[in-house]
């Protein structure tokens, strides 16, 4: 496929980068397969890093770091100028590999590029405005103050499910804060991530700037354990499950190190009896189905109320069967595959624990026969308590669950474990309000007349509870890539210490 060469892909995928156009020859601790989920085949391999490769990866790191500190933040905007330009020129490229590699459809894939780009943008903004407040001293003068300094190292780990945004979501506001930032992908993402190292890291070295930007992949865990415990990463952002973050939470707490965990969601949508249909059923089927069901905000517990809970049922199922499932990178289609046979397994499995517990199925619930990781979307009739619902299934299930009283529905809607992502179709504003209020959705995202899926970066993206508190992105996310310090200053010639202490010598 000519696009993979377009991005630096061949046979021969160096599995570590240690910035810019430098990367590990290592061809002897194995090789990470990347497999086409649409087929089960091999789209390429990468040679997995080695320890030696991680060692130098790390040191290279701390050495950049320590330079890119002192460049001022409007420069250090700069090169994240030039990442962002290159990323346009290699948008529709790097799209169809997205769409390849993870089988999400190629205006999805086109769409989280553009996400690496919106963020870009936004980081050239923000890297004149890493703002502190000024405060006004309680002593005669004197003058405080508080400045944002870069943190050193910036581990990221990022899931399968977005190989490619979540990287430049948490390094070019890394990048700007004066950071150098290690990544380690997904294994399912090496080739988006060989690709991404590729495109920015070659704007960089063209520019002129050094090697902030640095990789390394491997199969299995071994690296990525000793990475999460490296004194020398000063934050680890970590995108992925509830159950992996907890212990990368755990061992970077024990080393008082700072983390920033994006973990998964239950997400759910209310349907009231005055929601506008005509909006909320594309915003239900999007968000249920798209990307397979494989968003951390798609939607998963739809509560619909009583009055118009047959209508639904009925116009969802009519639905479900126009989405057009098939290969991602086919314009046509609208939903691909799961991203593996486990993530099959594990789609039966709930379906099969749904249907014990009396679930009833309106549409799907089966795995499609032939070659790739196809399922159909399934739509079940559900209670809110049961264990299965009350897990997030990475997959497109969607749980339909009845309420009568709005009060029952938001108090079900938080009565999970997982706080990211909500939203209520509506046409009455006291509904509307009384779901935003502090009383109302407890996720970090909360919408009115939008579906729970589909972020954009401006707001910092994050969720509660055990999607694990992090932010990132938009608003003052950059803030959690800093280092706060409050500086006092006492121009006088007096020494009065704070709250009116006397200390006479
Ligand atoms: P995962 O937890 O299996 O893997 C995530 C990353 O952790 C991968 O890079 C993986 O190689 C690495 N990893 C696995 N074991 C590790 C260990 N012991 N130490 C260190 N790293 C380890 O998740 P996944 O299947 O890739 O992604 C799906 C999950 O991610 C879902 O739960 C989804 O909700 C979540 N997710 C959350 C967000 C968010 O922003 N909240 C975004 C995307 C995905």
């Amino acid at each position: 496929m000519d696009f993979l060469r377009s991005l630096g892909i061949n046979d021969d995928n160096p599995g570590a980068c240690f910035g810019n156009t430098e990367y590990s020859s290592t061809t002897d601790a194995g090789q990470v397969e990347s497999i086409n989920p649409s087929t089960g085949e091999v789209i390429g391999r990468v040679w997995s890093a080695s320890e030696a490769d991680y060692e130098k990866v790390m040191a290279k790191a701390v050495e950049v770091a320590a330079e890119w500190r002192t460049v001022p933040a409007p420069q250090r905007g700069e090169a994240i100028r030039l990442c962002t330009e290159a990323l346009r020129q290699h948008k529709d490229a790097l799209g169809s590999l997205v769409s390849l590699e993870m089988g999400k459809i190629k205006a999805e894939g086109d769409g989280e590029v553009q996400e690496m780009i919106d963020i870009g943008d936004f980081a050239v903004g923000q890297s004149r405005m890493l703002y502190g407040n000024t405060m006004h001293s309680e002593r005669p003068l004197h003058r405080m103050y508080e400045q944002w300094h870069p943190l050193g190292v910036v581990g990221v780990i990022s899931a399968f499910n977005f190989p490619v945004a979540v990287w430049a979501w948490n390094s070019f506001l890394a990048a700007i804060c004066g950071n150098a930032t290690v990544w380690k992908p997904s294994p399912k993402g090496a080739l988006c991530c060989v690709a991404v190292q590729n495109i920015c890291n070659t704007a960089l070295e063209d520019g002129g700037f050094p090697p902030i930007f640095l990789s390394f992949i491997e199969d299995g865990n071994a690296l990525a354990e000793r990475f999460v415990d490296d004194r020398r990463v000063a934050l680890m952002s970590f995108t992925g499950s509830t159950a992996v973050g907890r212990q990368v939470g755990e061992r970077v707490a024990a080393r008082m190190g700072k983390s920033l965990l994006e973990l998964g969601g239950n997400n759910a949508l209310i349907l009231d009896a005055s929601a506008d249909l005509k909006m909320a059923i594309p915003g239900i089927v999007f968000g249920a189905v798209g990307t397979a069901g494989q968003r951390c905000t798609t939607t998963r517990r739809l509560f619909v109320h009583d009055s118009i809970f047959d209508e639904v049922k009925s116009i969802l199922a009519d639905a479900y069967g126009q989405v057009r499932i098939g290969n991602p990178l086919d314009a046509s289609t609208l939903m691909g595959p799961l991203t593996d046979a486990a993530s099959v397994a594990r789609y039966e499995a709930a379906v099969a624990a749904a249907v014990e517990a009396g679930g009833e199925v309106l549409f799907g619930g089966k795995a499609i026969d032939g070659p790739g990781f196809f399922v159909e979307p399934a739509l079940i009739v559900a209670q809110n308590d049961w264990d299965i619902v009350q897990d997030e299934t990475f997959a497109p299930i969607l749980y339909v669950i009845p309420f009568s009283d709005l009060d029952d529905a938001i108090g079900m809607q938080n009565d999970v474990k997982q706080g990211l992502s909500s939203a209520i179709f509506t046409n009455d504003i006291r509904n509307a309000e009384r779901f935003l209020a502090a009383t109302g959705s407890d996720c970090g995202i909360a919408n009115v007349n939008i579906g729970t899926s589909g972020a954009e970066i401006g707001g910092a993206f994050g969720g509660e509870k055990e999607t694990g508190g992090g932010r990132e992105s938009g608003s003052d996310a950059w803030k959690a890539y800093m280092r706060r310090q409050t500086n006092t200053i006492n121009w006088g010639s007096e020494l009065p210490l704070a709250q009116g202490i006397k200390f006479d010598l």
